[in-house]
């Protein structure tokens, strides 16, 4: 059996939805479906006015996502006994959340405002299906998908759950949430913006699945930023770690957690594009062609942060002092440089940055440079291999550099730079690496 997850954009309207209902009709798969496109944003923007207690204008914002939801329908569904179901169910999910207006706005309460965006669209799709006369069931994410008290996925509870799930209904066909779980205490929580790849690749895992299809509205990977430069193509094949950087540093097609749980079954994934379903997008999988360059990719807001210290030389220790401050702050740390007196880490989560820095005080000279971006090479530079560093090096030569990361893993060269050069950076390796201008 497949996994096949298709993001907002593949259902972004009626006609995209139906669309989606031809490719799984004759398929054996779970489908994992991602909110319509703007509703998850929406109902953020919902939540955050109720948290300013400015219920008026999220009550107006809920009708108009309401009536938005009202136009889809009548545009999706013909019959007229399914529209009028389908209107009674948007009404019933609208009406949940309009009740968050009435008293104090919680964490909580905003998680279950979130989860309405999925709920939706699978009952909308399953309604689709119904009317084209597929047999399909839905199961409900919040019945096995869970994360633990680290926010972390248990896959032995979500294992257990969905086979019992499974058993209960019998099926070809599978349709279920992206995105949404319940946590440690069993309430309604997600997997964070993005997170229905990852949903759909724990699914794959836990059924062991013969594959992950993950649609979205472009043809796979590409070589570069299809956003910044123009000359850019799809990857036909990557291996699990070149995507998993690519994805973390920046590729927006996937989301980065999502290569693990695939990679440790070894279940390939697929990168599909809905608008052209014919094309062969890009495979993930175990080993691919031996290769210099595989991509670039960028990720900005970054935040270089170097601690200096005299005390540093010759020292041990010092580094855990440092980890350990970003550790307890909860703070990712992306690339790290260092030299025999100072240290350079980037991060780009910046909420508890002057926290950090007034403990990072205590061990040295603190320096905080923002508005940077992470450019990213991936490709295979094995600890034999000669001549990349040269390449990437003589094609930003014009560029300065604030930091390089070189020999981390055999997938990765990071480069730090401050983001007004970003352009030109990915434009001039696309050239130099790749001989795309
Ligand atoms: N609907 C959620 C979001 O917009 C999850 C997802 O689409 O992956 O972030
Ligand atoms: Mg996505």
């Amino acid at each position: 059996m497949k996994v096949i997850k298709f993001g907002g954009t593949s259902l972004g309207s009626p006609e995209r939805m139906k669309k989606v209902a031809e490719l799984v009709s004759k398929e054996e798969a779970i489908v994992v479906l991602s909110a319509i496109s703007g509703t998850t944003n929406s109902l953020t923007e919902i939540a955050q006015l109720l948290y300013k207690n400015e219920r008026n204008t999220a009550k107006q914002k809920i009708t108009e996502l309401q009536a938005s939801y009202v136009i889809f329908i009548d545009n999706l569904l013909q019959e007229k006994a399914q529209q009028t179901k389908a209107i009674d169910l948007v009404s019933s999910h609208f009406s949940h959340i309009d009740s968050f207006t009435e008293d104090l706005f919680t964490v909580h309460e905003e998680k279950m405002i979130l989860a309405q965006g999925e709920l939706l669209s699978t009952a909308l799709f399953q309604l689709h299906l119904e009317e084209l006369g597929i047999q399909s069931c839905l199961l409900s994410a919040l019945d096995f998908m869970r994360i633990d008290k680290d926010l972390e996925p248990d896959s032995f509870y979500i294992k257990h759950n969905l086979e019992r799930e499974l058993k209960q209904c019998e099926s070809k066909l599978y349709i279920t949430q992206g995105y949404i779980c319940r946590n440690v205490f069993g309430e309604i929580d997600n997997l964070k913006r993005g997170g229905s790849d990852y949903s759909a690749s724990l699914i794959g895992a836990a059924i062991q699945a013969t594959e992950i299809e993950i649609w979205t509205d472009i043809d796979g990977m590409h070589n570069n930023d299809p956003r910044v430069v123009d000359k850019t193509f799809s990857i036909e094949q990557l291996s699990y770690n070149e995507a998993a950087e690519l994805a973390y540093f920046g590729a927006k097609i996937l989301h980065p957690a999502s290569v693990y749980p695939a990679q440790l079954s070894e279940i390939p994934i697929w990168l599909k594009n809905t608008m052209e379903p014919t094309k062969l997008g890009t495979k993930i999988a175990k080993t691919v062609d031996d290769r210099e360059f595989t991509a670039i990719a960028a990720k900005d807001g970054i935040t270089a942060i170097k601690i200096k210290s005299g005390r540093m030389l010759l020292a041990y220790g010092f580094l855990r002092k440092i980890f350990d401050i970003f550790e307890r702050y909860k703070t990712p740390i992306d690339v790290i440089t260092t030299s025999e007196v100072a240290v350079s880490i980037t991060i780009d989560d910046n909420s508890n940055l002057d926290a950090i820095q007034e403990e990072l005080r205590y061990l040295g000279e603190v320096e905080v440079n923002k508005n940077l971006s992470i450019v990213c090479v991936v490709g295979n530079f094995s600890h034999d291999s000669m001549g990349a560093g040269n390449k990437i090096f003589e094609s930003i030569k014009h560029i300065p550099i604030r930091m390089v990361s070189y020999g981390g893993s055999q997938h990765n060269v990071s480069i730090v730079i401050e983001t007004e050069y970003k352009k030109e950076a990915l434009v001039s390796l696309n050239n130099g690496l790749f001989n795309q201008n």
